[in-house]
């Protein structure tokens, strides 16, 4: 195969994989265009690339989604190949066939590879032919598998054939719920993924995740660079990843990596993929699927063996005998990524998209962020809520995990909610430093997590966190570089008020609501100047002296300490600050800011009205004016972003008011019910 030019790629996709794929081109000094939806214009992957194309405006089918538009830009930018990333157009087949047929290379496998594995059902069936090992399955119509029902290995796990993300997936534990769940499987396969058919798979008990990254050129060389193992995941999702598997050992690593091979040399396969295995108590692992494409996880590996896995893709995809054999693959030391992502590790880690008031990222050895942001911006609820990865490598687990309890630390995302603490909490507990987990870890831990985000915050002393905001308070034009000629205009009317009340937020992510009772400091100011402030909070003095000021940070030292200045006004007129790693809202309660609105929109929900936890659709109304109903009945289901969120009740009562119905479209203002007691 003669090997082919490629000098512009266009890169089909958004967010931190756009960014990640168009800094190895500029590193190849391969030309790059981005696209982009209408409301990702000032997107960092449109910055930083070369050039910028629009995709207009609409749902995902009319912009990320729409193979014709994609082609037509590459086109008529004068590209010679598309790059899909992950997630959007990276596994249709159809896409890599048009770009095919438009003389445009598919930086990815050929699409019958795509096709087959693309089916779980037909992957599964492929396995079994080649004699991979995969868990006992039944696949057939719903009738078919009902009438089995009885027969069934249960718990099963009902899976759709064309399902991705851990969307869609059911588990069942006896006969009972059997039919409903299947129901609602198949409602949502067709939903979701636009194919009803599900099968059914044994569920395996307390199982790990573990993958294998493989790279094949299409001269029949396939390697592998080793393996990931992501058992940390919520919703059958990965949180946190991690290479080399801390589990496996030695003998089991190079069998499931010789597994991954084999599969991809009996399928010819080519290009960059992952094939992906369960594995159980005793260390049997079976294939589960493989997905044909760069994996979100993929830096992990490129930290350990040192190869650019996006460069890889473009080499083979151009014909070349891909860079590497297996010998020539080294992995090194011990590398975790954690997902960072805004949503409520509380709430059922509910998507928490929102306007980002501070964005910092640690910079220390070892540490690697693949990010989709490089400054303060709105996180869309149009599109995953990932805002970045951090990957830290250390030369052993415990040394990475080390590094990633320090980075965690010092990356600051102040925003409604990140998930940041509550990785803080995993990076902290028992069992995942001694490897003690599986796939149900975050479900098995979620209270001790969410109890020790709590500890984490109250060991912070709140009245540090309060002279640091008032700090900031009476110096920000100051410390945000405005000139200031007249100091009382500067720092305002102040001295008339030298009683100033401060309130803190009282939960775990410390956040200030109306509805609960939060922290009120009494702070008398004795002294201010520029650079310094003196208080009496409960009978104690804090001074606080500004230490550094300039570059992008602002030092000061509180009571002999020394801690950096992250502090953001938040869009409903309260402040983020920043203090060891964790962030509290806070806001001053003195006539200085009367004119301040407080009503906080987010958390009017009282027991007896219920509001949509994010903007989305009303599917389901369970329940009519006069309705009795108990603690945790579902009063109606709630679409958004492919989750279907029950709205259940939180106290007995009577339904007052249904103000929805199905298929509405609801945001977060909209009251759906409202109960009466
Ligand atoms: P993996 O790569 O390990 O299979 P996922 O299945 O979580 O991990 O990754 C694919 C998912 O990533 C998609 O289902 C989609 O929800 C999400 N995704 C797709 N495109 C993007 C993007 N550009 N930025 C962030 N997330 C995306
Ligand atoms: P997706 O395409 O959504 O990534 P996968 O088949 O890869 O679907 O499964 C996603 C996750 O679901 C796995 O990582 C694992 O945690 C869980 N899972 C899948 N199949 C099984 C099974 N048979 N038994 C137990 N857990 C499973
Ligand atoms: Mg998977």
């Amino acid at each position: 195969m003669p090997s082919k030019k490629i000098h512009k790629i266009l890169v089909a996709n958004r967010g931190e994989i756009a960014v990640r794929i168009i800094s190895t081109l500029k590193k190849l000094s391969i030309n790059s265009v981005a696209v982009y939806a209408d409301n990702d214009a000032d997107s960092l992957h449109c910055r930083i690339a070369d050039e910028a194309r629009p995709l207009g405006s609409g749902s995902l089918k009319d912009t990320y989604l729409n193979i014709q538009k994609i082609i037509d830009l590459a086109l008529d930018a004068g590209a010679d190949a598309i790059h899909p990333g992950y997630g959007f157009l990276s596994e249709n087949a159809d896409f890599a066939e048009a770009c095919e047929a438009n003389n445009l290379i598919f930086i990815g496998p050929d699409a019958d590879s795509m096709r087959l594995m693309g089916d779980k059902i037909r992957a599964r069936q492929f396995a079994i032919e080649n004699d991979i090992p995969v868990v006992w399955g039944l696949v057939g119509s719903l009738e078919e598998i009902e009438a089995q029902a009885a027969a069934l290995p249960y718990p099963v796990l009902i899976k759709a054939s064309a399902g991705g993300g851990g969307k869609g997936m059911h588990i069942v534990d006896d006969t009972s719920q059997l039919h409903l769940s299947l129901e609602q499987a198949v409602r949502e396969a067709e939903r979701y993924f636009g194919n009803g058919q599900i099968f059914v798979e044994q569920y395996i008990r307390n199982p790990r995740h573990i993958e294998v990254q493989i790279l094949a050129d299409h001269h029949g060389n396939v390697i592998h660079l080793y393996e990931r193992e992501c058992s940390v995941q919520r919703r059958y999702q990965k949180v946190i990843e991690e290479s080399p598997s801390p589990t496996l050992t030695e003998e089991k690593r190079k069998a499931i990596c010789e597994t991954a091979v084999n599969l991809c040399k009996k399928m010819n396969y080519n290009n960059a993929g992952t094939v992906e295995f369960i594995v159980d108590e005793n260390q049997n692992f079976y294939f589960l699927e493989m997905n044909t494409r760069i994996q979100v996880e993929h830096p992990v590996t490129e930290q350990r063996t040192g190869i650019d896995i996006v460069e890889e893709q473009i080499r083979i995809a151009r014909g070349k005998v891909m860079g590497y054999t297996q010998d020539s693959v080294m992995a090194n030391g011990h590398a975790i990524e954690c997902r960072i992502y805004a949503e409520d590790p509380e709430n059922n880690f509910m998507p928490a998209p929102g306007d980002i008031t501070l964005y910092h990222e640690p910079k220390m050895r070892g540490v690697r962020i693949d990010s989709s942001i490089d400054r303060p911006t709105t996180i869309s609820d149009s599109y995953d809520p990932m805002i970045s990865k951090l990957i830290c490598h250390g030369k052993d687990r415990e040394s990475a995990i080390e590094i990633t309890r320090n980075a965690l630390k010092d990356y600051i995302v102040q925003t409604k909610k990140t998930n940041i603490p509550y990785l803080q909490s995993i990076i902290d507990n028992d069992d995942f430093i001694e490897n003690k987990i599986d796939t149900s870890y975050c479900e098995k831990h979620q209270d001790e997590l969410i109890d020790s985000m709590i500890k984490m915050r109250d060991e912070i002393k709140k009245e540090d966190v309060v002279a640091l905001f008032l700090f900031y308070d009476f110096n920000k034009k100051y410390l945000e570089n405005k000139t200031i000629d007249n100091i009382w205009e500067d720092i305002g009317y102040w001295r008339y008020n030298m009683n100033i009340d401060v309130e803190i937020g009282r939960d775990a992510a410390c956040h200030v609501r109306t509805d609960a009772a939060n922290v009120v400091f009494h702070v008398q100011i004795d002294r201010i100047r520029r650079k310094s402030l003196s208080c009496t909070i409960n009978g104690q003095t804090y001074e606080v002296m500004l230490s550094q000021n300039g570059g992008d940070i602002n030092k000061v030292i509180i009571n002999g300490m020394t801690e950096s200045i992250f502090v953001s006004e938040t869009n409903d007129n309260n402040y983020c600050v920043h203090l060891k790693g964790l962030d509290f809202i806070c806001r001053r309660n003195d006539e200085l800011n009367d004119t301040k609105d407080y009503s906080n929109t987010e958390n009017k929900n009282s027991d007896l009205e219920y509001h949509s936890p994010m903007p989305g659709k009303v599917i389901k109304v369970n329940v009519k004016e006069g309705d009795e109903v108990k603690v945790d009945d579902v009063l109606c289901v709630v679409e958004a972003m492919k989750m279907e969120n029950n709205i259940k009740a939180m106290t007995s009562g009577k339904v007052a008011k249904v103000f929805v119905k199905e298929n509405d479209k609801v945001d977060v203002k909209t009251i759906l019910i409202e109960l009466a007691l």
